[in-house]
């Protein structure tokens, strides 16, 4: 009988307009494509009981879902973050659960600094005013040049690290706050390491968010932490929309507590349409496109069915988030060589 790949997840299909490529690589394992649309529990549950392998974008897979997975090999985010897979659930049940950390670092580090940028040259302010028919410069009053002024980067990962480069570029200095790392992460990166992270909110002019969103991200940013934050201070956000308390976010740029922000992620995606955020004047909101490029899209879909691929073959996955399960699981581990 033929495995069975299961994709879910309504960001798939919006990536993936036709699943044509999915459908012909899933015959280098010997298996069927299963696309499951839609938001029907019941059926969901159906689709995914004999799934061998699962590709999702922000589906949540909880506790539950596992327990009735009966021969599922692995879980795949098609995507950098995996917050919404309970991934101790896929550990016990000897699932492995894969992400595809690489295929966009790049692209969402030039997008926060395309924000950044856009925020601080107060590009919306000025479409707005000629869109409106004027050619008065003076709307966007008062503005400052960047040289010598800090950006702060909260999570110094792939994409933090990326940042960092493009921030230097244009005469900023930088700090970082990331309490999961080396000093020699810091010193190989040219930033100085804050230890704490009121350090950053109180030295940064320009704040960027790159953290995965965990127990511990959540709501990190809240009404405390943007009192901390200078009055004329940009946040930028490109990682997950429940790392700032959006209430917070809110009065903060209301009552002109920080000056402005650029964000691609929200709470709640798509917004409703009535949500504050997405018509303030100091703030700009893009539609959680930090990822995308041409070229970002061929990577995803290549490195995501290259994984799954290899673990229905009994081989070692490239990109684990859970590397425990494969002391249980028995892999092929010399095929990891192979990458
Ligand atoms: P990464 O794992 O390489 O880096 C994350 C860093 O955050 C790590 O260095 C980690 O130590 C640090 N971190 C974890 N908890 C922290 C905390 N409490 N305080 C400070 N630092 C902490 O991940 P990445 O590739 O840089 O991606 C970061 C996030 O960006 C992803 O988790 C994803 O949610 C988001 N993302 C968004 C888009 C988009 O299109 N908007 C695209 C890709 C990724």
């Amino acid at each position: 009988m033929k495995k069975r790949i299961v994709t879910a997840g309504d960001r798939v299909y919006m990536k993936f307009f036709d699943m044509d490529f999915f459908k012909v690589r899933a015959q280098e394992a010997d298996a069927e494509l299963v696309p499951f649309k839609g938001f029907d529990e019941r059926k969901f549950k159906h689709a995914i009981e004999q799934a061998d392998a699962l590709i999702l974008i922000d589906r949540p897979l909880t506790h539950e879902h596992m327990s009735i997975m009966e021969k599922c090999s692995i879980v795949l985010a098609l995507e950098v973050g995996y917050d919404f897979i309970d991934v101790q659930a896929a550990t016990e049940r000897g699932i492995v659960v894969s992400n595809v950390p690489v295929y966009c670092t790049d692209q969402v580090a030039l997008h926060a600094f395309t924000l950044l940028l856009a925020v601080n040259r107060k590009l919306s302010t000025l479409t707005n005013e000629t869109a409106g028919g004027g050619w008065d410069y003076n709307v966007c009053k008062p503005l400052y040049e960047l040289e010598d002024r800090k950006l702060g980067i909260i999570g110094l990962g792939r994409i933090g690290r990326s940042l960092v480069s493009k921030a230097k570029s244009v005469g900023l200095e930088v700090i970082a706050y990331d309490p999961y790392l080396a000093d020699d992460i810091f010193e190989l990166n040219g930033v100085k390491r804050c230890y704490d992270l009121d350090d950053v909110l109180r030295e940064a002019d320009f704040i960027s968010l790159h953290v995965p969103l965990t127990d511990e991200t959540f709501h990190m940013i809240g009404e405390e932490e943007f009192k901390k934050m200078k009055r004329e201070a940009v946040i930028v956000n490109t990682c997950r929309g429940k790392v700032i308390d959006e209430k917070a976010l809110y009065n903060a740029l209301k009552k002109t507590i920080i000056a402005g922000g650029g964000v691609d992620v929200l709470e709640k995606e798509p917004p409703d349409p009535d949500n504050p955020l997405l018509s303030m004047e100091n703030l700009i909101v893009t539609p959680h496109v930090a990822w995308y490029s041409e070229n970002s899209i061929e990577r995803l879909k290549n490195l995501g069915m290259d994984e799954v691929i290899r673990v229905l073959a009994g081989k070692r996955p490239r990109f684990i988030v859970n590397p425990e399960v494969l002391y249980t699981k028995g892999v092929d581990n010399r095929s990891s060589q192979e990458t």
